[in-house]
């Protein structure tokens, strides 16, 4: 019996090499592109499976009430540093951000960004820490790493920067801050703690510090012989005191009542006190100052303040009331004087100001609290009453909630 011979299909006879070429490339890259989101989903799960879990303390809407928190932190990753936070400052942002003063919170919200701890783990790739060694986190926890103010080393005005605090991460997931038991960040975000300073002290540096610091040598406001004003003798105002002093020029500080006076003159070392409120003693030091530093988080009169400077001085603006003040143009124009902002530092420079407060021996005056105290803290804080940050004790005070 003969075979009868199969009839080719008419559209097969059509079939180039060609287009046997275009079916494969099309399969093989169908393929391909159902391995990599197998293999994305893989990572996915094996990143939830090493996720660490966490406790902290978090504000959950506008009433600003803080309370216990359980959540979870990413996996070390190749370039992360894990570090056991053992000390956290509160900053007047923390306060502003837990109450929604700004208007751009989102809760639930981790506050702290001004961390010290202890690393406990570095990923395969950090070359710069080790377990065992004493860093801060700031601010600020990743930048695009490629924009103009990363190549400047001003990540923080970067505007894929993420905060350390009710930022949101690479992976989705929103960053906590450092009112908690531990923290993971990138390696080219943490600062290296002096030997010489303690802890507790130092963790203000990493936000108060380093908003005083970067201005004032950015403007050049650091050199001897200067006379440096400072508003507002808070957390940041403080600061601002020990480094312009530590630079070597005068300063005067400018407080709303004559309450802090004798420390500011006695303990923290300025050299001169004016009431803001105290017409009469503004009057007198009238066009006195090269630079001032305003640090009130409060709407306030920006006149008499610019009535301070000389001519060609400088007010640097970091105090970040929620509405606007009133700027005077004349004053300005015929002084020639300038009104800027300035938002914490870059990490270069921010560990050039811990190298140069290592050397001065320049840390905080603090309150430190105990985690349970921090409602209390934040009360205190919205009326000025502390001397001059307060501080968590989270390693020795921060318990899971049952
Ligand atoms: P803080 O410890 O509360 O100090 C603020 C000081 O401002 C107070 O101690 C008080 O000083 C003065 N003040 C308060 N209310 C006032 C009012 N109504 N009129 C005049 N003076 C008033 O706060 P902080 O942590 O230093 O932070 C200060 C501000 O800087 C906040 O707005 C915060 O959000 C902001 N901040 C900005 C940056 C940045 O990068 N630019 C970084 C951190 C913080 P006296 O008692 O001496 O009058
Ligand atoms: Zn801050």
């Amino acid at each position: 019996m003969t075979k009868k011979k199969k009839k080719a299909s008419p559209i097969l006879n059509r079939v180039t090499p060609l287009h046997y070429s275009y079916i494969s490339q099309l399969l093989i890259s169908s393929l391909k592109e159902q391995f990599s989101a197998l293999f994305s989903y893989c990572l996915s799960i094996m990143g939830e499976v090493l996720k660490k879990e966490a406790y902290g303390l978090a504000v959950k809407d506008e009433s600003g009430v803080i309370s216990p928190f359980r959540f979870s932190r990413r996996e070390t990753g190749e370039n992360d540093v894990r570090l056991k936070v053992l000390f956290c400052g509160i900053c007047h942002t923390d306060l502003s951000m837990a109450i929604n003063e700004w208007g751009f919170t989102s809760y639930p919200l981790v506050p702290g960004h001004e961390i010290v701890g202890v690393v406990t783990e570095v990923g395969a790739k950090v070359t710069k820490f080790n377990a065992g060694d004493k860093v801060g986190v700031g601010y600020m926890v990743s930048s695009c790493g490629s924009c103009e103010t990363c190549i400047d080393d001003q990540e923080n005005y970067c505007p894929k920067m993420i905060l350390t605090s009710g930022g949101k991460y690479y992976d989705d997931t929103i960053t906590y801050g450092g009112y908690s038991d531990h923290m993971v960040c990138e390696e080219d975000y943490i600062i290296r703690i002096p030997e010489n300073l303690p802890l507790d002290a130092t963790a203000p540096l990493l936000c108060a510090g380093t908003t005083v610091y970067s201005p004032m040598k950015y403007h050049g406001l650091d050199k001897p012989g200067m006379h440096i004003g400072v508003v507002g003798l808070g957390g940041l105002g403080h600061v601002a005191v020990k480094f312009a002093k530590a630079m070597g020029t005068k300063v005067t500080v400018i407080s709303t009542s004559d309450r802090k006076r004798d420390e500011a003159l006695t303990r923290l070392g300025a050299d001169l006190f004016l009431v803001s409120r105290d017409p009469e003693q503004m009057k007198d030091a009238m066009g006195t100052m090269d630079g001032i530093i305003d640090t009130v988080s409060a709407p306030h009169p920006v006149l008499p303040i610019l009535d301070l400077l000389k001519y060609k001085g400088k007010l640097i603006m970091v105090g970040a009331p929620d509405k606007p003040l009133e700027l005077p143009v004349l004053p300005l124009i015929f002084g020639k004087k300038m009104v800027v902002g300035s938002m914490v530092g870059g990490i270069k420079e921010t560990q050039e100001m811990m190298d140069l407060a290592g050397k001065h021996n320049i840390t905080a005056d603090i309150e430190l609290i105990s985690a349970d105290y921090v409602n209390t803290a934040m009360k205190r804080l919205e009326k000025a009453d502390v001397r001059y940050r307060f501080v968590i004790d989270v390693a020795n005070t921060l318990k899971p909630s049952p």
